[in-house]
């Protein structure tokens, strides 16, 4: 009895060896596809150099729908869905302008609209600026020394956060809502520090919004460059009576019809259970939306041309989602969990790639339903190819609506080091995407997607 019990035994252990062994084997195949085949980079290249910017509601985003559809196909897609959404219409307008006026000169400082706000109108506006390092600062000031003035925050990154999301986690509300606590205290227009840590002179642009419960006014919004807001936090110390003008000529026009692009191969077993991976489609205006987030779209779009290449047709339904509407409202996100819920779908898990191309570093997934601890045992056969952690909590902006309905997410987190130094800028463009490191992190959510087919319910 003894004896039949060791034999066993032995068997299991060989056997889930033997599991291993082979999971290894596939996933050096998989990798190997990534770096000699796939066709990330030339798709990244295309959407940015023949569509660029494709802010929500321009006819770029409407060209990247169409654009995004064709390279669903061309991967393999059984099914390409285009899910409706009804997106914000905000545009620029022309070049904005912001003057630093002291006693003895005007100075001219790198800026730039952020996402939403309102325009100042042809006359632009003239006004003298207080600077303040915090919410809490603000409120002591006051309405006595706030009113028709323009509030500057100047709220520099956290340098010493190792992840540099986490700093930019902190100060990213003076951008969303600093707008609407200036206007409380009826300042006429707000400037704030980009959201960087990089002192060059590239103005951060990104969404804010008019929240009602604290102003009704609703007063224009600007980004300095990091060297701007130097120069003007400085000039504030010498001359502590300094003005700014600033002009920008934005707009918010009716809302428009836009789309979720969802590239599909439908699953040989489990057609209803759904895995899903995407990134965001839309992108500011100024930049070409390379790292932000044109990266995340053609790794996950690639998923489909993997099982393609491999010859497995996956157990359950595999997605692919080039999101609409990310970064200015998330109307695209909105719509995906409604299909999914209209549709009655299961979705067992949806990962969201939106960091940038850069090299992989770490997986991070929910615990609900077993997602973590089974991702978590992949660790060894992730470690070769840099996921050096699997972390709990995972998701991202696009998953927030999936989320609330019980969906256990995943977020591929590469590394970020360099992230925030083009983040909503001109300078996101393809020329900072390294081929190899935007191959890796598509392997890595592909050789995920593998695995959880396998082995995920
Ligand atoms: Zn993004």
């Amino acid at each position: 009895m003894k004896k039949q019990f060791t034999f066993l035994l032995i068997l299991f252990i060989c056997s889930v060896a033997y599991g291993q062994n082979n999971d290894s084997l596939m996933l050096r195949k998989i990798y190997d596809y990534y770096l000699t085949n796939s066709r990330c980079y030339s798709n990244l290249k295309e959407l940015c150099s023949t569509i660029g910017g494709r802010l929500s509601g321009s006819p770029q985003a409407e060209q990247a729908v169409i654009w995004a559809k064709k390279a669903m196909y061309a991967a393999g897609a059984d099914t390409v869905i285009l899910q409706p959404c009804m997106v914000p219409h905000w545009v620029r307008g022309g070049k904005e302008v912001c003057q630093m006026i002291t006693k003895h000169k005007t100075t001219s400082l790198a800026c730039c609209a952020l996402g939403s706000s309102v325009g100042t109108g042809k006359a632009g506006v003239t006004a003298q600026v207080v600077e303040v390092k915090s919410f809490e600062e603000l409120e002591k000031l006051g309405e006595e020394n706030i009113k028709g003035k323009i509030v500057f925050y100047n709220v520099f990154f956290d340098q010493r956060k190792i992840r540099p999301g986490n700093a930019y986690g902190e100060a990213v509300k003076y951008r969303a809502k600093g707008a609407s606590y200036a206007a409380k205290y009826d300042a006429v227009a707000i400037v704030v520090r980009s959201m960087s840590s990089v002192a060059d002179n590239e103005p951060h642009t990104g969404n804010m919004s008019y929240d009602t419960l604290i102003s009704t006014k609703r007063i224009p919004a600007l980004a300095l460059s990091y060297e701007a807001a130097d120069k003007l936090s400085k000039a504030i110390t010498t001359n502590p009576g300094c003005s700014i003008f600033i002009k920008t000529g934005c707009e918010i026009l009716p809302p428009v019809l836009s789309y979720n692009v969802v590239g599909q191969l439908t699953g040989s077993e489990k057609p209803n259970d759904f895995l899903s991976a995407g990134g965001h489609l839309d992108s500011w205006d100024n930049g070409e939306g390379a790292h932000d987030d044109g990266a995340g779209v053609v790794q996950t779009m690639e998923l489909i041309a993997l099982f393609k290449h491999l010859g497995i047709k996956p157990r359950h339904s595999i997605r692919a989602v080039s999101f609409m509407n990310e970064e200015n409202g998330l109307a695209g996100g909105q719509a995906y969990a409604d299909f999914a819920l209209k549709n009655k779908e299961n979705h067992l898990t949806a990962l969201e790639a939106d960091a940038g191309g850069y090299s992989p570093r770490y997986i991070n997934a929910d615990t609900l339903n077993g997602l973590y601890k089974l991702i978590a045992s992949w660790k060894d056969l992730f470690s070769p190819y840099l996921i050096e952690k699997i972390q709990m909590n995972g998701g991202g902006a696009d998953l927030t609506a999936l989320e609330k309905i019980g969906v256990p997410c995943i977020g591929y987190e590469p590394d970020t080091q360099r992230y925030f130094d083009i983040h909503h800028t001109a300078a996101d463009t393809f020329d900072k995407i390294n081929k190899r490191e935007l191959e890796l992190g598509a392997a890595s959510v592909g050789a995920l997607f593998y695995l959880l087919d396998r082995y995920y319910y």
